[in-house]
């Protein structure tokens, strides 16, 4: 596969996972019990450990994401963890991978206030990931992302802040990051660097 014919699948890929996420519109999928234990979320600190939760099979929903975690994200449950309780509130990631002779990149979303988008940004300075970083009308994504109409980071804030209505007001404070390595199939640089950054946010905590 050419170098543009493989640039040109990763933003197809992208595009999808992203529009699937982007495009989720109601909560008549998620139990009684998944609903309330979003909705008691008081901050950012508790929305982590729900996604915890969530990966862990304890909800089978995300306010975001209408099923439990897929094949394909069990073995990031590890790492995801800690990314969440140091503060990066993730929504969506991808593993790298091939099937088929078709090669794809890996890839997260999620929500990070101003000191963990700071930390995110250290961590990965120096590599070669990509990071934007989305909130209001600053548009690290440069306004219409990956062949999208318009940026996700409204509808995907927006999932998150109808479920979680005590947690909403520091979510519209939030960036929405996405964070990706560029190489297709590659793995082992983006979930070390995910855990390096969580461990020094353990560190200073
Ligand atoms: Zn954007």
């Amino acid at each position: 596969m050419s170098t543009l014919a493989i640039t040109r699948h990763r933003a197809v890929t992208r595009s999808r996972e992203l529009l699937s996420a982007a495009l989720r519109t109601d909560f008549t999928g998620m139990s009684r019990k998944d609903a309330a234990r979003w909705a008691s979320a008081q901050d950012m600190a508790d929305l982590g450990e729900l996604v915890v939760a969530w990966l862990n099979g304890e909800l089978t929903q995300t306010p975001g994401h209408c099923g439990p975690p897929c094949a394909e994200t069990v073995p990031l449950t590890s790492v995801l963890t800690a990314v969440n309780r140091a503060g990066f509130v993730t929504d969506n990631s991808q593993r790298a991978g091939s099937r088929a002779g078709r090669t794809w990149n890996t890839w997260v979303t999620g929500f990070a206030g101003d000191a963990t988008l700071s930390r995110l940004r250290t961590a990965v300075s120096g590599t070669p990931l990509d990071l934007d970083a989305c909130r209001g009308r600053t548009h690290g994504c440069g306004g219409k992302p990956w062949g999208l109409p318009r940026c996700p980071r409204k509808e995907a804030t927006g999932f998150w802040e109808d479920a979680c209505p005590h947690a909403a007001g520091e979510l519209h404070g939030t960036w929405w990051v996405y964070i990706e390595d560029p190489e297709p199939g590659r793995n082992d640089v983006l979930w070390p660097v995910l855990a390096a950054f969580a461990a020094a946010m353990e560190a200073v905590a």
